[in-house]
């Protein structure tokens, strides 16, 4: 696996869909795990967007792109039974643990209903819930 710049008790890997984010370290319940990090457009902007991937709507006025490289936050995936959760505060996406996290466990959080139901759900939801066996 590529060694990839790390700023918390995480790790880029593979996991059962592409990359995922892994817990080098067990992250305690409620911790804060990374911000969700990029140029901020104006939901009117970010919906002329061809694809919604990587984008974060933080209100009703701001989307984060989370889609340059240096966004770590952008390995997470989807999970219908995530171990995080996304917060917002002032205008920031963060995520925090919504349970104990041991350490080689990937960190997953929901992406919301709407994405899941326009996006997730056609192709199939390939998570550790609901996961096909095949990637
Ligand atoms: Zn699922």
């Amino acid at each position: 696996m590529t060694a990839q710049r790390s700023e918390g008790p995480f790790r880029v890997g593979r996991s059962r869909t592409g990359l995922g984010l892994f817990a080098t370290d067990t992250i305690a319940k409620g911790a804060f795990i990374i911000e969700y990090v990029g140029p901020r457009l104006s939901n009117e902007e970010a919906d002329e967007r061809r694809t919604a991937r990587y984008l974060f709507e933080v209100n009703s006025r701001w989307t984060i792109d989370g889609s340059p490289y240096w966004n770590t936050a952008r390995y997470l995936n989807h999970s219908c039974r995530p171990n995080a959760e996304a917060y917002e505060t002032r205008g920031r996406i963060r995520f925090r643990a919504k349970q104990r996290i041991k350490a080689g466990d990937e960190i997953t959080f929901h992406y919301g209903r709407d994405y899941f139901e326009k996006i997730i759900r056609p192709l199939g939801c390939k998570c550790q819930r609901c996961g096909s066996v095949e990637a």
